[in-house]
């Protein structure tokens, strides 16, 4: 299932530099944390100071890494980034630090699965900008403090939740992303097509818009998808019509719901009767991992108003009932 078409999970054909905003100006939506970064971005500047760490939070494909570029160019810094999953050892993340230069960013996706030993040697290195390295083993072992240079950690993870306390507490700045409304991704839509040198109405525009799961990422590939269909079509124009028929062979419904969020729908309406499921149980009935449960599909769903967590597992709202087109047992109990 790596390869979903709405999944918001970044995919190899995703990596399309030219469409990525470069600026804060372009970077559509997410108005108030761009306005918290505009404000930390020009004071550190000003007082030619490395930025406070950041700490970007909210679902895939949301502008994440694309805002950490976009920091590190406003500030007119260098960016290096990683990911937590990549760093294996301290002395790997030892390296990364010590060749940073003055006031560079450095950017860990994933950070809440660093290993906990690397976590240890992040903490130094943020409070204090310091390394601290054990050189040496048995009694001749000895503890060395390396300084290093002010730069600005930011970090990106789905949920803040899953960092450690101390970790978490590190960061001067959280900034939550939020999935787009359909008119922000109305503009994602445009801006790309006009990038990849299409013509899309507004009409066509919006309903890739409408499908796209409030996610940038997937409004980008729901756009080359419908190209592909513009171009097989021989049509120039992505019209409503074409937009509509390309996404719905594309399996892709109103909601822009896809096979995989379906699945989950009816497995709660269909064997769980509506809920509450515990989400270990949905885990194993789809063959899903319990993160790609609450990372990646039930966000979405729980933004809709379809699904609900609570606290004794996860229940089918009226709207989950109704968009599956189903009528909901009758719930005598309750
Ligand atoms: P994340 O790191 O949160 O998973 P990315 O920063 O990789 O997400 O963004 C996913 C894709 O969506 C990128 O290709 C990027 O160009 C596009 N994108 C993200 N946010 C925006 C935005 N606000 N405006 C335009 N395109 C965006």
């Amino acid at each position: 299932d790596d390869a979903r078409l709405t999944g918001p999970e970044r995919q190899p054909e995703d990596v399309d530099a030219a469409l990525r905003p470069k600026t804060l100006g372009e970077f559509v939506g997410q108005i108030a944390a761009k306005d918290n970064l505009r404000v930390f971005i020009e004071a550190a500047r000003a007082r030619r100071e490395a930025m406070d760490h950041v700490l970007f939070f909210g679902p895939p494909g949301l502008g994440k890494t694309t805002l950490a570029q976009i920091v590190a160019r406003e500030l007119g810094v260098g960016f290096r980034a990683t990911s937590g999953p990549v760093i294996a050892k301290p002395g790997d993340l030892a390296a990364l630090l010590t060749n940073l230069e003055h006031g560079d960013v450095l950017f860990i996706d994933e950070i809440h699965r660093l290993n906990p030993v690397v976590e240890e040697v992040l903490y130094p290195a943020m409070e204090d900008r310091a390394l601290d390295l054990i050189i040496g083993e048995g009694p001749s072992a000895r503890s060395v403090r390396i300084d290093l240079p002010p730069f600005t950690l930011v970090g990106a993870t789905t949920r803040q939740g899953l960092l450690t306390t101390p970790l978490r507490d590190r960061f001067g700045i959280p900034v939550r992303l939020n999935f787009y409304t359909v008119e922000e991704l109305e503009s994602v839509v445009t801006r790309g097509a006009r990038l990849l040198g299409m013509t899309v109405e507004p009409e066509g525009a919006r309903e890739i818009a409408r499908r796209a799961r409030g996610t940038p990422r997937v409004a980008g590939r729901l756009m080359r998808r419908v190209r592909d269909f513009a171009h097989v079509a021989g049509s120039q124009v992505i019209d409503h019509a074409l937009a509509d028929d390309a996404l719905t062979r594309l399996e892709v419904d109103s909601l822009g719901l896809d096979a995989q969020d379906r699945r989950y729908l009816r497995m709660i309406a269909g064997i769980y009767k509506g809920g509450p499921v515990g989400v270990e149980t949905l885990a194993a009935g789809l063959s899903e991992p319990r993160d790609t449960i609450e990372e990646v599909i039930e966000p979405y769903l729980i933004q809709l108003g379809l699904v609900a967590r609570t606290a004794r597992g996860r229940c089918l709202n009226d709207l989950g009932w109704q968009h599956l087109g189903i009528t909901p047992p009758s719930r005598s109990q309750t």
